[in-house]
């Protein structure tokens, strides 16, 4: 018995002291960070607060996550996921097939792949990336793409307008300059004409490019010198600016400014909407008309509306006038110098105002446009 217990006791202690040998030469290994992310990991695993903040972000986490085990069964669905495919149940039920698939592929063959799907009503665009995970499960994430590849299609269609935008004046402004150097020699008196359609496509053309300039410049949030705006003064300067065209047109232009509180804003913005809303009312009022421009304070916010008794725009197209390019009628706002980009930029200044635009229309009768944007108070805090 006492050699047993002196066996045993040598054992232990022969044990102890290689146990010790062994994580000294560990420890000896292992920097002073890693020893201090070591002891901290093993600090967060034990506490419970780390494991629910772990669950709250993977349950929060805005791409859908499903982890698949090796006997096809989800181990771990997220709120996101759900969200996008519904329930998910064992891998053999998984639908789309395309996804199923997917997945019993990477399964097999422990490679990552990528999937982009249609999913649900209405449609959203998900991009699926399958890929494997420990040594026999598989990880799907999901990404909603719909706003991305909703933006791109804007995108491909905006440079596809304004690419067709800029080739007709430009085709016109050629046909012109090769008109007049072969009639310069035969038909001197034909010069004028054509030296005065090259005049107005190139002015078309300028008028197009600046308007663009002007509203990618705003689709960036605009003129960044702000201040507080008296919009009733710069509806002043803009009616007193349009007077010549709107006498030229035939049309009586009147303002009615109620002094009131200010906005704040970019000057040179605001009287960029006035000017295009004031043109506008000119250009689609027929001689004999009126345009009535009125700034007042109201609620808390300052209402300027621009109304006219002109040609006004048909019920069915009010919801798209202030798109880009969209136009009512094409060749009566070529006619006028009009490129489509007007009440874009209207739109744009608006919001970036913080304020709202609304048009209110009788065909034949007349339009009103009114902004309305909120109001400095005294007080307010302006950069
Ligand atoms: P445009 O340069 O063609 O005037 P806008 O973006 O300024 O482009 O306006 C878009 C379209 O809305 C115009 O082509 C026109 O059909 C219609 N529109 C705008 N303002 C008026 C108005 N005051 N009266 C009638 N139609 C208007």
């Amino acid at each position: 018995m006492e050699a047993l217990v002196a066996i045993l006791g040598t054992l232990l202690i022969a044990a102890g002291w290689l146990w010790l040998r062994d994580r000294r030469r560990l420890e000896g290994r292992l920097t002073e960070t890693e020893r201090a992310v070591l002891e901290l990991r093993g600090r967060l695993r034990e506490s419970e607060a780390w494991r629910d903040a772990a669950e709250l972000a993977f349950s929060a986490m805005p791409i859908g996550l499903v982890l698949f085990d090796a006997a096809g069964r989800p181990a771990l669905t997220n709120r996101a996921a759900e969200a996008l495919l519904g329930r998910v149940g064992a891998l053999d039920a998984l639908v789309p097939l395309a996804l199923r698939e997917a997945v019993l592929a990477t399964a097999a063959d422990r490679r990552p792949r990528n999937v982009e799907l249609e999913l649900g009503a209405p449609t959203r665009t998900v991009r699926t990336d399958v890929v494997p995970a420990g040594t026999d499960q598989v990880l799907i994430a999901l990404r909603d793409m719909t706003e991305t590849r909703r933006l791109e299609a804007v995108r491909r269609d905006f440079v596809a307008n304004a690419s067709h935008e800029l080739k007709t004046p430009v085709a016109s402004i050629l046909a012109a300059a090769e008109t007049l150097r072969t009639v310069a020699a035969e038909d001197p008196a034909a010069l004028p004409r054509f030296a005065e359609q090259l005049e107005r496509e190139a002015v078309r053309l300028s008028r197009i490019v600046s308007d663009l300039l002007d509203l990618s410049r705003l689709e960036t949030g605009g003129d960044t010198e702000r201040g507080p705006v008296r919009l009733e003064q710069v509806a002043r300067e803009e009616v007193d600016r349009a007077r010549a065209a709107a006498e030229e047109a035939g049309l009586a232009l009147s303002l009615e400014a109620e002094p009131g509180p200010a906005v704040l804003g970019s000057a040179r913005d605001l009287a960029l909407m006035v000017r295009n809303l004031v043109d506008n009312a000119i250009r689609y009022t027929r001689p004999g008309g009126r345009v009535e421009v009125r700034v007042r304070p109201e609620d808390g916010e300052v209402v300027l509306t621009v109304a006219d008794t002109g040609i006004g725009i048909p019920g069915r197209d009010l919801d798209r006038i202030f798109e880009r390019f969209y136009r009512v009628d094409r060749a009566r706002s070529r006619e006028t110098g009009g490129t489509g980009l007007g009440l874009s930029i209207v739109r744009h200044v608006v919001e970036n105002h913080g304020g709202a635009v609304r048009v209110q229309s009788e065909l034949g009768r007349g339009s009103t446009f009114e902004v309305r944007l909120p109001a400095l108070a005294e007080g307010d805090p302006t950069p």
